[in-house]
């Protein structure tokens, strides 16, 4: 499967990379509601232990979903 790259503006992130780059090796992108829900340690490697009770979460709109792997450059 061929890489994605991910385009993002949010330059305080820790993975944000010049050229508005993420180098990220994986994100977790979900609804606002779950991103709320859940603590900020929640993230990708915790993804198939809360998937039952997350299921799937669809979004009418873009400003409705999140990053979950946003993590505040210190
Ligand atoms: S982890 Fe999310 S917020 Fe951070 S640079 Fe990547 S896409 Fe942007």
């Amino acid at each position: 499967m061929d890489q994605v790259t991910v385009r993002c503006t949010v330059e305080n992130c820790h993975y944000w990379g010049r050229g508005n780059v993420c180098d990220a090796r994986e994100i977790l992108v979900t609804s606002d509601q779950v991103g709320a829900k859940y603590p900020d340690h929640v993230d990708t490697q915790q993804l198939s232990a809360i998937l039952e009770e997350v299921g799937e979460t669809p979004a009418g709109k873009c400003e409705e979903t999140c990053c979950k792997t946003f993590r505040a450059r210190s």
